[in-house]
């Protein structure tokens, strides 16, 4: 094989590329994350090149990535000299320029999951829409434009009413929840205002949060990952428990409404429904990513394939993996840090040291049993410890000081 020199500083183009691993496709990321990082350890073992377009310098992908262009995912111009360099292109973020991606699939270049998937999800409005119109179950919800709206959706719904703006969504930031309806413009002003872009759903008297990862191939075989519940604190995942410990029948029927989900979206790629579980058995769907995924973490270390190897065989048209658990249960604590120099980065930083001090490093069983004795559940377990870094606030710090549990 010809010896090609890559650098930083300048990009390779596709047709210097040697070839050594599972495919020759290489995998063009908009976003490097902590999600996009993850992808290139997924890809450095199956020696699958990625390149990752992210704005940040030292983004968390940077260092493992094959190439790192420095440049907005957002920026048309960048997002479409970043393609050229790439066979297919996929996503770690769904707040990327769909527009840019549109035009370019019909040039020809080969988006996987579709444009009009990422489309749809990036505006949450726009995707319930879409799922109501595919008859997946659903919270009511509806636009607001002005207060009165709002105070409509407020004696249609009731309260408390779930106030979400329809784009740039996160962990929870654009969520506010108002008890009442004098509450309501309070929690408008929360979300930046009505300009920002608003809807309301129903509050979802859910007993318990599940999620499924879906992972679908080129040749549109569709393979789900087990159900399992998600555990959040102020909106925020807080802990994973793999496999969600409901009866069988709510598993098949939170598997059947994953599955018809991403039935109803375009291309190759792993996806996470999101869904909540009623008293009275009801599987309602919160929302879909058209991504690796938090609730998906587990499966680097609890299952024959990882959503990252599944997401990187999907969108190069290798066969999916066996998506089942290879251990008897997994659990994740979401750990959450801050920037260096804020008070939750030490904090974070204490905590991940305990983690890693627990033995074999995936688990401590004593004190796992513990926890979920706590939880009310007898499965034996791994804990899989996973760092975030959440740019912020002190508000941050309750959520990481409750994790401390562990
Ligand atoms: P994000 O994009 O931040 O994940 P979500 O819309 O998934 O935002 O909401 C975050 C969390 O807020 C959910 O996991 C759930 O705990 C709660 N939540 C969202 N929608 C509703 C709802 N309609 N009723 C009750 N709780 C909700
Ligand atoms: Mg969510």
């Amino acid at each position: 094989s010809q010896a090609s020199r890559v650098t930083h500083e300048t990009s390779p183009s596709k047709d210097d590329v040697p070839v050594h691993g599972l495919s020759e496709v290489i995998v063009g990321v908009l976003g490097g994350g902590q999600l996009g990082r993850m992808l290139c350890q997924a890809a450095s073992q199956m020696a699958i090149k990625v390149m990752v377009l992210d704005p940040l310098e030292n983004c968390p992908a940077s260092a493992l990535s094959y190439h790192h262009m420095v440049g907005s995912f957002d920026d048309s111009a960048t997002v479409r000299e970043f393609a050229k360099r790439c066979d297919v292109l996929t996503v770690e973020i769904e707040h990327v320029d769909v527009a840019t991606m549109e035009m370019l699939e019909q040039q020809g270049v080969d988006c996987q999951p579709k444009a009009s998937t990422i489309r749809i999800i990036q505006d949450k409005y726009l995707q319930k829409v879409h799922f109501c119109r595919h008859a997946i179950p659903l919270p009511e919800f509806m636009q607001i434009d002005d207060l009165e709206g709002a105070k409509r959706a407020g004696e249609l719904f009731g309260y408390p009413l779930m106030i979400k703006s329809k784009r740039l969504a996160y962990d929870g930031r654009g969520n506010a929840v108002a008890h009442n309806e004098e509450e309501l413009s309070s929690a408008v002003a929360a979300l930046g205002g009505f300009d920002r872009g608003l809807y309301v759903e129903k509050w979802a008297p859910f007993v318990k949060e599940l999620a499924v990862i879906v992972a679908r191939g080129r040749d549109n075989s569709i393979l789900c990952y087990p159900v399992v519940e998600t555990i959040h604190k102020e909106n925020i995942c807080h802990i994973v428990r793999a496999p969600a410990n409901v009866s069988w029948d709510i598993r098949k029927h939170a598997t059947d409404v994953a599955y018809k989900a991403v039935s109803s979206l375009e291309g190759a790629g792993v996806f996470a429904v999101e869904l909540f579980l009623t008293g009275d058995g009801q599987i309602l769907l919160n929302e879909v990513a058209p991504r690796p995924h938090n609730s998906g973490h587990h499966t680097i270390e609890s299952c024959y394939t990882s959503q990252f190897e599944q997401h990187l065989r999907a969108v190069v048209g290798l066969p999916l993996g066996e998506p089942s658990m290879k251990t008897p249960a997994a659990v994740m604590y979401n750990i959450l840090g801050e920037d260096e120099g804020e008070p939750g980065f030490i904090l974070a930083h204490q905590l991940i040291r305990r983690v890693l001090s627990i033995p074999g490093a995936t688990g401590e069983p004593e004190r796992l049993k513990s926890i979920l004795k706590e939880e009310g559940s007898d499965c034996k377990a791994a804990v899989t410890p996973r760092v975030g870094i959440i740019m912020g606030s002190d508000s941050d710090l309750p959520v990481m000081k409750d994790a401390a549990r562990i």
